[in-house]
């Protein structure tokens, strides 16, 4: 494992800081935290737009993009550095993270050289929101399993059915569609991948309020929707060899929870809160259990760290990578919870205005979410199982047959 940088890596650091320093804003104390960015006003949407407008401008705003449309063809270990600089400043909402990671390498791998300049460059620009339409209330994990269906009819395709857990649909301006367009072809087969826009007559959106009072995501219905089949990406059938695409960028921009692993918020909350009068760093099972944080975050840490070692050579990082969001997610939630009980009574009420409370509070209700989002717990368990300790691959009902033959329940009687 290499944990410095490069010389090479050292520039760009340099180059990445300089920009940051001359343009973006510090963090600020009092900085509300929206890990899953569920809480977008006007107000936030206009931030969004204009940090997104700067950093296209200054040219950051999709690294590892080919310079053609806009980007540096910058190295991942270089997006990561990026990365690494852009956290210690204050950021918006990441209202173009499914666009820019997801929708827009998908564009630029199966899109055709029309399709990538009609929604590249505004995507880059921040003038357009993506969502991501796939998840249906029976197809998550087992995604191939989706019913929505796109039936053509001239140039255009008709779709209907419904999408749920749909980021950001409420304010989006375009959306990437996998819909079924064969249910007589195997499941795999049978799939189409689109773009949609969100405005189109037919859409119905309907937000779901979660647990946080947050509104990340939304129900999505398809009445009648009709899609010009240039909207199509990738051939007729093709389109879960396109999704793959899309579910890769999403794996590599997934982490574990990010600064919310940090155990330093942690260790400060303990320096504030008094135990019997006393800060509560000097009770000895509080210290045991913030040594038990700072060891399993170190762990993360040094595992995060053969990830980047494979970048930084040029490699790309293996199946073992699913470790990080498996093991970060857990911890997360954990140190969320431990930052309750820390604050004793005070703990289960929430209180805005007293960050070292309503801080634990506000992760712990939405760490759920990111340990289900981008691969489920169990999902990630049956990549490690499989694909890293070789174990054999689960039983599969539905292989070889079409999907309309696919059995979906127990039989009748
Ligand atoms: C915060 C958040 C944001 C999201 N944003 C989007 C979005 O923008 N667009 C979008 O399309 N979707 C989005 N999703 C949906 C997400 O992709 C799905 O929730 C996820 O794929 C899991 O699918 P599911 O909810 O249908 O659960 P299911 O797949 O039905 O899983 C239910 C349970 O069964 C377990 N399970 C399933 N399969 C297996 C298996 N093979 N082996 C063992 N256990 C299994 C799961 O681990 C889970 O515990 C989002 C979800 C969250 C939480």
């Amino acid at each position: 494992m290499d944990f410095n940088d490069t010389p090479e890596e050292a520039e760009f650091r340099a180059e990445a800081r300089a920009w940051l320093e001359a343009n973006a804003t510090p963090h600020r104390d009092d900085d509300e935290e929206d890990l899953l960015g569920e809480r977008i006003d006007d107000k936030t949407l206009a931030w969004c737009r204009e940090w997104q407008a700067k950093k296209a401008e200054g040219g950051w705003a999709c690294l590892t993009w080919p310079k053609e449309v806009g980007g540096r063809e910058a190295t991942p270990i270089q997006n990561v550095i990026w990365k690494q600089e852009l956290a210690k400043y204050r950021n918006p909402p990441d209202i173009y993270g499914i666009g820019l990671g997801m929708c827009g390498p998908t564009i630029l791998t199966h899109g055709t050289d029309e399709q990538k300049q009609r929604w590249i460059p505004e995507m880059m620009e921040g003038q357009q929101i993506w969502c991501q339409l796939f998840s249906e209330p029976s197809a998550g994990s087992d995604l191939a399993g989706l019913r929505s269906s796109a039936v053509l009819d001239g140039d255009d395709w008709i779709v209907n059915g419904q999408k749920i857990w749909t980021t950001g649909a409420q304010f989006s301006d375009w959306g990437i569609l996998v819909l079924r367009s064969d249910p007589n072809a195997v499941k795999h087969a049978g799939l189409t991948y689109f773009v949609v826009d969100m405005h189109s007559p037919g859409i119905e959106i309907r937000p779901i309020t979660q647990i946080n009072r947050g509104q990340g995501f939304n129900e999505v219905f398809f009445t009648d929707v009709r899609i010009p089949d240039a909207n199509r990406i990738g051939a007729v059938g093709d389109g879960w060899r396109v999704a793959i695409t899309t579910l890769m960028n999403e794996r590599a921009s997934i982490g574990g929870g990010g600064g919310a692993g940090n155990t330093a918020d942690l260790i400060r909350a303990a320096r504030e809160i008094e135990i019997d009068g006393r800060p509560a760093i000097e009770n000895a099972a509080v210290r045991g259990k913030l040594a038990d944080f700072y060891i399993r975050s170190k762990g993360l840490q040094f595992t995060g760290n053969r990830t980047l070692t494979a970048l930084s050579r040029g490699q790309t990082p293996g199946p073992e990578a699913s470790l990080g969001k498996l093991i970060g997610g857990v911890m997360v939630q954990d140190l969320a919870e431990f930052g309750i009980e820390l604050a004793g009574m005070a703990g289960i009420v929430h209180d805005a205005s007293n960050p070292t409370t309503s801080l634990w509070q506000d992760r712990f209700l939405a760490i759920p979410g990111l340990r289900i989002a981008g691969g489920t717990d169990e999902v990630l368990r049956n990549i490690i199982a499989e694909r890293v300790l070789g174990l054999p691959p689960e039983v599969r009902l539905d292989k070889g047959i079409a999907f309309k033959d696919v059995p979906t329940g127990p039989p009748s009687n």
